[in-house]
């Protein structure tokens, strides 16, 4: 619904895709600017501890007249109009403070951060991520880098040159919406690539779906058997956990487990008593 109307509003008045375009670049590059942007965090649990080891940064926009923006109306053109860098590095500048804020108070979280199809061709990236991690004394081996298919595959040979650059410089390089793109797990192989994101749209119904149990079950199987650590996004009930244990998968992360939400929710949440009774293990350095 939002979409329609956000749409709307841009073709109103103008001629063609291009001007718009531009006004959402221009208006998305004040929103940085006058901190419209804000980031959710969505825990990631480690399936056969129960800990919960990692969140996983999604931005949104808090526009003045669309309330929140997800992050899916946005992004594109962000790519297309060049504004995804300054996103990007406001994106990793903002989560960075934030596990650095969490240490403060004693939660232990590494952090999972998207890169877009247009950083993985921005050779200037990794020296301007190396930056920010010196600046926030961020340990680059807590901080998970997601690259889809996509991006991968679009300029593979400039893909390839960053992460190996990110790669060397320590961060752990995930492959998110895996099953989405083009790619194969055999080719990956031939990457910097520590990690798979099982896309959630074969994740949430596998339960129920023989075919997704199937696609499921044999990703994990190969991307073990190529050393590489699998997670499932887009768990949403008992079963898809249980069916995932059962199989191996190393981590999990959807609303069975929690929404994405604000810095201070997730801390509240993990702070409290409620789900000490559940079956995550706790990131709090004192409770161990
Ligand atoms: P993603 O990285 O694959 O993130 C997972 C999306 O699935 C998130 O949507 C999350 O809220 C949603 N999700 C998590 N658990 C569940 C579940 O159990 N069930 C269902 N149905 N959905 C679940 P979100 O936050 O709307 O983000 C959408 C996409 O936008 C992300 O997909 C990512 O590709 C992109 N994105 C988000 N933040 C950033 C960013 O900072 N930079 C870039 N370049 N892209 C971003
Ligand atoms: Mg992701
Ligand atoms: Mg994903
Ligand atoms: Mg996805």
């Amino acid at each position: 619904k939002r979409k329609q109307k956000g749409f709307a509003f841009y073709a109103a008045g103008r001629d063609n895709k291009s001007i718009s375009r531009l006004g959402l670049s221009s208006e998305l590059k004040e929103a940085i600017e006058q901190d419209q942007l804000i980031l959710d965090y969505q825990p990631m649990v480690d399936i056969s501890s129960g800990r919960i080891f990692c969140a996983e940064a999604l931005v949104r926009w808090n526009h003045p007249q669309y309330g929140l923006v997800p992050p899916e109306e946005f992004i594109p053109s962000a790519e297309q109009t060049g504004v995804i860098r300054p996103l990007t590095l406001w994106v990793i500048d903002r989560a960075l403070a934030q596990v650095s804020s969490w240490s403060k108070i004693g939660i232990d979280l590494s952090i999972s951060i998207n890169l877009s199809v247009r950083s993985l061709q921005d050779r200037q990236l990794p020296a301007q991520v190396q930056r920010l991690v010196m600046l926030h004394n961020a340990d680059p081996s807590r901080v998970i880098l997601e690259i889809t298919e996509s991006a991968i595959m679009s300029d593979p040979l400039t893909a390839r040159r960053v992460m190996r650059r990110l790669s060397s410089m320590g961060f752990q390089l995930s492959v998110d919406d895996f099953g989405t793109g083009y790619s194969s797990l055999a080719y990956l192989k031939q990457l910097p690539v520590d990690e798979i994101k099982i896309d959630k749209s074969f994740v949430t119904q596998m339960d129920r779906d023989e075919n997704d149990a199937v696609i499921v079950r044999a990703t994990i199987d190969l991307a073990h058997n190529l050393g590489l650590k699998v997670v499932a996004e887009g768990v949403e009930s008992t079963d898809v956990w249980d069916l995932l244990e059962m199989l191996g998968c190393d981590t999990a992360q959807g609303y069975f487990i929690r929404k994405p939400q604000g810095p201070r929710e997730l801390a509240d949440w993990i702070c409290s008593r409620e789900w000490k009774q559940e079956r995550w293990v706790t990131p709090l350095k004192l409770a161990k």
